[in-house]
């Protein structure tokens, strides 16, 4: 099967350029002007007026993620098929380790919840839950197998929190694996003091949970954690960074050269404290680290502008309004952690980072697609329009509106956060690795198409 787009507009991380893309089977074949008059393909899509762009790259999901007592809504199925309609071709997943159970029994179960199943390529980042002599010995062998990142917490005491002894002994062991540590810093054992408090001061409404969970305490963890990476000589990655003090030690790590890199997430940029008001209704925006005051905003566009901040991912982990985030009504501390937002990631920052002027729309195709391809090794085989990619590739409207609502979405889950908002830019059709998966707002993909992307070790982070 070869497939040739033309008279489109590359955008890549690099550039744009005027060029037509031929795709034979499953990688992009050539790249040129002209090329319809010089080859037959079986199919020609015309994108006038649209971008060409390499699939978004959403390196943080929980698909089926047990939390709470509960477990996070969209399977590997609808939710990569959500992901897909969002223009986002490759999703890499955290399986978990549960306490006391080997890190081979978790990475197995997650092979077996997304294999046969995923409409799109996946990888994994592992959870580690215990630090002990027998998971050290395994990280090394699931850094071969393309496993090659570990995600510890400074948060959440008895359940994934991890004490800076374990996190360095971590860190050290991917100091000689050449994998990457990735952290979820905020002081959890601190925040759990400030939550009961709040909670026995009387405040038992989701607002709680944005109180307790003071910003301080993210950054105050974030600099640890970076502290811990320098003297274990190895990169580390903050996933969904929220805060500006956060943000701060990201930055005066990097001033100083060491090999610190963060993300955020959508809801930091679009979403504010203000949404976990309104009584229990503020239970569909409870995630950690919590929204935070509006005047967070525009630290964070910053840190995008400024490459403090390298990569936009979603922290997806849907649970529906009814029935599940209503286990906390009467106690914010109960309500399950976590967004739905992997369909919507690359609409929201095209329209409020390109449209809004705050970025080009070549940092859009970097911060979703080609940075988190670096560095989760699986550069250039995703996250580029070039010759020998895989042909995961979108085009997409840059001018087209639509309204995002839960009436509309393709995420399994009864809400959005972002319902009745316009968005301008939208994908109309997407291609993974040269299959037709979206086309006009129709599924014409199949489930079980999805593989395993086994990645490569964090070079271009030991580089930068
Ligand atoms: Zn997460």
């Amino acid at each position: 099967m070869r497939t040739l787009i033309t008279n489109g507009t590359i955008v890549t991380a690099d550039g744009s350029t005027a060029a037509d893309v031929l795709i034979d089977g499953e990688t992009i074949a050539a790249i040129g002007a002209g090329l319809a008059g010089l080859t037959a393909a079986d199919e020609t899509i015309d994108a006038t007026g649209r971008y060409v762009i390499p699939g978004g790259i959403d390196v943080h999901t929980h698909m089926e993620l047990p939390f709470g007592g509960t477990a996070a809504k969209d399977t590997f199925e609808t939710g990569t098929r959500a992901a897909a309609f969002g223009g986002t071709t490759t999703i890499v997943d955290f399986a978990v380790q549960s306490r006391g159970k080997s890190l081979r029994e978790g990475l197995d179960a997650w092979h077996a919840k997304a294999q046969g199943n995923a409409v799109a390529d996946y990888g994994f980042h592992m959870i580690m839950s215990d630090v002990n002599d027998a998971t050290l010995a395994e990280m090394d062998g699931l850094v071969a197998e393309g496993v090659p990142d570990f995600k510890l917490f400074t948060a959440y005491p008895g359940v994934f929190f991890s004490d800076d002894g374990a996190i360095f002994r971590a860190m050290k062991q991917t100091a000689k694996n050449g994998g990457l540590i990735m952290m979820h810093a905020e002081n959890g054992p601190a925040i759990d003091v400030i939550a009961a408090e709040t909670f026995e001061a009387g405040i038992s409404d989701p607002i709680g949970h944005g109180l307790a969970r003071y910003s301080v305490l993210e950054g105050e963890a974030t600099n640890r954690v970076i502290r811990l990476a320098e003297a274990a000589r190895v990169p580390v990655y903050i996933v969904h960074l929220s805060a500006r003090e956060a943000l701060n030690a990201v930055r005066q790590a990097r001033d100083e050269g060491l090999p610190a890199f963060a993300e955020t997430c959508p809801q930091y940029l679009f979403l504010s404290l203000e949404d976990l008001g309104n009584g229990f209704n503020g239970a569909k925006f409870v995630c950690s680290p919590p929204l935070r005051p509006k005047d967070h905003w525009d630290d964070l566009w910053r840190g995008l502008i400024k490459d403090d901040l390298q990569v936009v991912s979603t922290d997806h982990c849907p649970f529906d309004f009814h029935g599940q985030k209503e286990l906390g009504r009467g106690d914010f501390r109960k309500v399950p952690n976590g967004l739905p937002g992997v369909e919507d990631r690359m609409d929201l920052l095209h329209d409020g980072g390109v449209v809004g002027g705050r970025i080009s729309r070549e940092r859009w195709v970097e911060i979703t697609s080609t940075a988190p391809a670096k560095l989760f090794g699986m550069y250039p085989k995703k996250g580029a329009v070039a010759v020998g990619s895989d042909a995961d590739l979108v085009i997409y409207d840059p001018n087209r509106k639509r309204t995002i609502s839960a009436k509309t979405h393709h995420m399994n889950v009864d809400y959005s956060c972002y319902e009745g908002r316009s968005v301008q830019g939208c994908s109309d059709i997407v291609m993974s690795r040269g299959s037709v998966i979206v086309r006009d707002g129709a599924f014409t993909g199949r489930r079980g198409h999805g593989r395993f992307v086994k990645r490569g070790t964090a070079d271009f982070a030991r580089l930068a």
